[in-house]
Order: structure tokens, then C-alpha cells, then sequence
């Protein structure tokens, strides 16, 4: 299938970094036979012929926020879990090349002995000689989360929709796991979501997806096949437009 039949031709693929933990709790980082699943969806997607942006979170790492809740300074506890997101890139970026996908890790904090800096035309290069780049180190700065990121990346290299990965199945009217009235919604406005106090993402990033019409799609990423089916058209998740 060439980019031509898909659904979108260029995506942004939010992943946290608690879905490469998987369930196996606190102390373990990595359950690399989740990250081999997530990461063989992932080429099934780049071998469709999509350009495929990744940005990774680092929750499974370091949380900024929890650190400093602990005590911790903010900005310092906020670096620590940018750098988190740099182990986690590398982790992708390992287990993708091992089945043969060509990737970039670019960070938003520079490190050039382990990845490339963020300079956007070159990460525009990139996907047009089809690597996939995993952006990693958020935005650079401290009280931003990878949400926030996503969407940055998005719109710079102009991605046509943001995939937010999650471990439900799209957006609720409650929270699904303690409310058993709450029901699924398929779809729904930018502005629906805001006055009905939606978590779709943080502020900061969901603001940035309302001011410049970058459509979401916030789906469960531990049903298979669910990215490839975003891309041919099907209706997967919740979709906010
Ligand atoms: N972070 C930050 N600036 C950014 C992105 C991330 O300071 O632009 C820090 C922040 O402390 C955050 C941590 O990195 O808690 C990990 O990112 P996030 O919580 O967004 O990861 P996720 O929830 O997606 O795993």
C-alpha cells in the first residue's frame, strides 16, 4: 500500500512512557515484549509508506511533578525526567532498527554523542527519505510535558493528526474503572471537550491542537492493530476535531 491509500500520509504517534512498563509495576522500566509489540505495529505503519514522527514520555522513568512533590526542586526534577525520555528513545530506537526500521533519535536538549539535535528542516529530511524520527527531551524546557511536545512536533512537521496512545479505549464521559455509567464517546469538538471538562490531554497541549485544528485520536494501544487501522480510514478511538 503506498501513502497515497491511507487515511493520513504523515502522523504524529504520542506514546507514553508507562505503556513500555507494561503491568509489571513499579521497579520494572522496560517490559520489552510490550515494546516489541508496540514496535512491530510501528513498522507495520512506516512499511505502509507513512512518515511517522514518535514522541516518547519518560512517566515510566522520572515524573517531574511526583519528584517534586517529594521535595525535589522542579526544574532540576523536570530535566531529570527529560532525560528520562532520552533512555526511552534509545530503548525504541534499539528494538526498531533490530526489525529493520531506519530511525533518528532527535532531542530537544542537546547531546550530540547520543542523538541528533532537533533542527526541524532536518527532521522534515528525514522523513522525506522515510527514517522514522523519535523526538526525544519534550520540548527542552521544564514545566512542559511530552503532551506538549507531541503537538509542537506535530505542527512543525505538519503532521495531519496527532495519535495519542493510551491504555483506554478512547474518552469517556467518566473515568470507565470507577464510574460503571460511563460511557465511550467516538467522537467529539474541540469545544465539547472544553466545556465538558474532558481530559483529552494536558492544557497546554490540547490548547495548541484547538488553535491550529490538529485533529487527536486518542485510542488503546494494547489492541492490535489499532494504528494500521487508524490509517485506513476505520474508526478507532475517540477522534477530537
Ligand atoms: N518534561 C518536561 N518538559 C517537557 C516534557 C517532559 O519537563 O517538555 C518532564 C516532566 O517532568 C515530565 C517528564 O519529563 O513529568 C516525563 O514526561 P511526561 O510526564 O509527559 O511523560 P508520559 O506521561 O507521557 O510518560
Amino acid at each position: 500500500m503506498t501513502a497515497t491509500a491511507v487515511a493520513y500520509s504523515r502522523i504524529l504517534l504520542k506514546l507514553s512512557g508507562e505503556a513500555l512498563a507494561g503491568d509489571k509495576g513499579q521497579g520494572s522500566v522496560f517490559d520489552f515484549e510490550r515494546v516489541g509489540r508496540f514496535c512491530d505495529e510501528i513498522k507495520e505503519v512506516a512499511d505502509m509508506g507513512v512518515s511517522v514522527g514518535l514522541v516518547i514520555g519518560g512517566g515510566n522513568i522520572v515524573r517531574g511533578s511526583q519528584l517534586s512533590k517529594n521535595g525535589m526542586d522542579r526544574v532540576t526534577a523536570d530535566y531529570m525526567g527529560m532525560l528520562g525520555t532520552v533512555i526511552n528513545a534509545l530503548a525504541l530506537q534499539d528494538v526498531l532498527e533490530n526489525i529493520g526500521v531506519h530511525t533518528r533519535v532527535m532531542t530537544a536538549i542537546r547531546m550530540e554523542s547520543v542523538a541528533e539535535p532537533y533542527i526541524r528542516r532536518r527532521a522534515i529530511r528525514h522523513l522525506e527519505k522515510g527514517r522514522l524520527i523519535i523526538f526525544a527531551a519534550g520540548t527542552g524546557n521544564p514545566f512542559f510535558s511530552t503532551d506538549t511536545a507531541g503537538v509542537l512536533r506535530a505542527l512543525e512537521i505538519e503532521a495531519q493528526v496527532i495519535l495519542k496512545a493510551t491504555n483506554v479505549d478512547g474518552i469517556y464521559t467518566g473515568d470507565p474503572k470507577k464510574d460503571p455509567t460511563a460511557t465511550f464517546i467516538p467522537e467529539l469538538t474541540f469545544q465539547e471537550a472544553i466545556v465538558k471538562n474532558y481530559a483529552v490531554m494536558d492544557a497546554n497541549a490540547f490548547g495548541l491542537c484547538k488553535a491550529n485544528q490538529l485533529p487527536i485520536i486518542v485510542f488503546n494501544i494494547n489492541q492490535p492493530g489499532a494504528i494500521t487501522r487508524v490509517l485506513k480510514g476505520e474508526r478507532v478511538g475517540t477522534v477530537v476535531r
